[in-house]
């Protein structure tokens, strides 16, 4: 088999890119892993940026995105049992985030790409792939290509092909996230990050009629040490506001899961003939919202490298990419980290807890903090970082 782009994964970051390569006319075969149903029921992130939603839209997978996604203007932080608005309309440009799961990405994705009869195979693990002369192995068959793009996750293959040409920079967060999807309608219009002296706790949603929750647990927390009624308890207690006035809907629980927190970047991202992006190169801890954001930052780039490079020989652009993403990534890299270390507990830490405490006050108070959230948040230009 032969093909110009093989690309391992059909998470958002290879689908995106298959589907940006075959709208330029560049033919591209996807191998995954898992099932279809699979793929499309994977329950992960659910907050895209403006710049995503963006990409989406203009090139013809948004348009159930723009009838089903919430916009949101801004997020609350809460702490102290009080909660202060964070303005993303006056304070981004009139910018705002869109909340729409991931999985219904990806069916889109999928859908568009099946539409368009470009390769897309499932049950297809790739077992090692060679960087060098551009060949991905799986079952028994070859795929030679010019490109390889690594888009198979933090357990891929990809990343591990060329481990000894990394250099790894990480950090792991002594806590984990509990999070579960209820049939309960939202109880705010906006996020909620909230800190407490019991732990951090996020109240999101997914539609009208799902909320998304998370709690701050330990690292290696047993879910099935959390029936739902100590959920909803802990949620109650964490969430609870000084004037009473905060009601939070419960419902049933259908999906748990916990989830551990780490900063992970693995640099360069490009070996060969091989090109790592979203997941495959860096993991960010899921307080800022920007794991699957930063996958799609990371294929725009590719996707204009690859085409600058499949159509007129020019590889200028490819030979940046690794350059070009990696300045976002530590933008992201920093924001994400600072929003972790200042809305989670640390155990023990009782001076911690105070410059926590005094940097939410700030950022409440000051306009040029408060800024510095929102346009984070809301996704800095491809073009501004
Ligand atoms: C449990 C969980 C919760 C998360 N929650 C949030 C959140 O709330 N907010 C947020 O912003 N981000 C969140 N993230 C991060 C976000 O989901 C990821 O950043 C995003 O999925 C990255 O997309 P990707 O395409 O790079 O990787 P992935 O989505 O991981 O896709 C990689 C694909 O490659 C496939 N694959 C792996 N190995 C092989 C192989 N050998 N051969 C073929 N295929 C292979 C996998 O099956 C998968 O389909 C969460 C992540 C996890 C794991």
């Amino acid at each position: 088999m032969e093909t110009q782009v093989g690309i391992v994964g059909a998470g958002p970051a290879g689908l995106l890119l298959a589907h940006l390569l075959q709208r330029a006319g560049i033919e591209s075969v996807v191998l995954e892993a898992r099932t279809r149903e699979y793929v499309e029921h994977r329950v992960r992130a659910g907050v895209l940026e403006h710049g995503t939603v963006e990409v989406l839209k203009e090139t013809g997978v948004g348009e159930r995105l723009e009838r089903e996604g919430m916009l949101h203007h801004g997020v609350e932080l809460r702490f102290g049992g009080t909660g202060h608005r964070i303005d993303f309309s006056a304070l981004a440009g009139g910018r705002a985030i869109t909340v729409y799961g991931q999985q219904e990405v990806v069916k889109d994705l999928i859908a568009a790409r099946l539409q368009s009869g470009g390769a897309l195979h499932f049950e297809a693990e790739v077992t090692s792939i060679d960087p060098e002369r551009g060949v991905i192995r799986f079952g028994d068959e070859e795929l030679r290509c010019a490109v390889i793009a690594g888009c198979d996750g933090f357990h891929g293959v990809c990343r591990e092909a060329v481990q000894d040409r990394l250099r790894i920079y990480e950090r792991v967060y002594p806590f984990a996230w509990l999070g579960i999807l209820a049939h309960a309608a939202p109880s705010s219009e906006e996020l909620i990050y909230t800190h407490s002296d019991r732990g951090f706790a996020l109240h999101s949603m997914r539609s009208p009629e799902v909320t998304r929750n998370y709690l701050q647990v330990p690292p290696d927390e047993d879910v099935g040490e959390w029936s739902d009624e100590r959920i909803w308890e802990e949620l109650q207690q964490r969430m609870a506001t000084v004037d009473g006035d905060f009601i939070l809907q419960e419902g049933e629980i259908f999906e748990k899961g916990v989830t551990p927190m780490r900063s992970f970047v693995a640099e360069p991202l490009r070996h060969g003939k091989l090109f790592l992006a979203g997941d495959a190169a860096h993991i960010v801890p899921p307080t800022g919202a920007k794991g699957l954001n930063l996958a799609v930052a990371d294929i725009r780039v590719l996707a204009r490298g690859l085409r600058s490079y499949c159509k007129d020989g020019d590889g200028t652009r490819l030979d940046e990419y690794s350059d070009r993403c990696l300045r976002r990534v530590w933008r992201v890299q920093h924001f994400s980290w600072w929003m972790t270390s200042m809305l989670h507990r640390f155990e023990g830490d009782a001076f911690e807890a105070k410059l926590q405490r005094s940097q939410l006050e700030y950022v409440v108070r000051s306009h040029a903090a408060a800024t510095t959230l929102a346009e984070n948040y809301v996704g800095l230009d491809l073009e501004d970082v």
